[in-house]
């Protein structure tokens, strides 16, 4: 396939492609050597979209904070406990990953 603007053959690139707040990395793209310009063919967009519908969350479930012990709780919709495969008594880390997203995550 040839850059239309250029007139040289695309390169088969491997780079980065953000969407929703989703990284991924090592897509596959087509890059313009003369500019850099990147696309992606109808296959490789396919791929990508495919990657993001893994990425997105499949469980997301409403919880309200309540109070517990005089601290403000939540509790663990036991599908994500499940599916995340942890077990009662296992350490997890808590963490902001930005202002409105708290992440808690299995402990190393
Ligand atoms: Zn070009």
């Amino acid at each position: 396939m040839k850059c239309p603007e250029h007139g040289v053959d695309y390169e088969t690139v491997r780079t980065m492609y953000e969407q929703f707040g989703v990284i991924l990395k090592d897509v596959k793209a087509l890059r313009c050597p003369v500019d850099g310009e990147e696309l992606f063919t109808l296959e490789q967009a396919e791929a990508i979209r495919q990657r993001i519908t893994t990425l997105s969350p499949r469980l997301k479930l409403v919880r309200k904070i309540t109070r517990a012990g005089g601290k403000p709780s939540i509790y663990l919709p036991p599908e994500i406990v499940k599916e995340a495969e942890l077990k009662i008594g296992q350490e997890v880390a808590v963490y902001l990953a930005d202002k409105k997203k708290i992440v808690i995550e299995a402990a190393e």
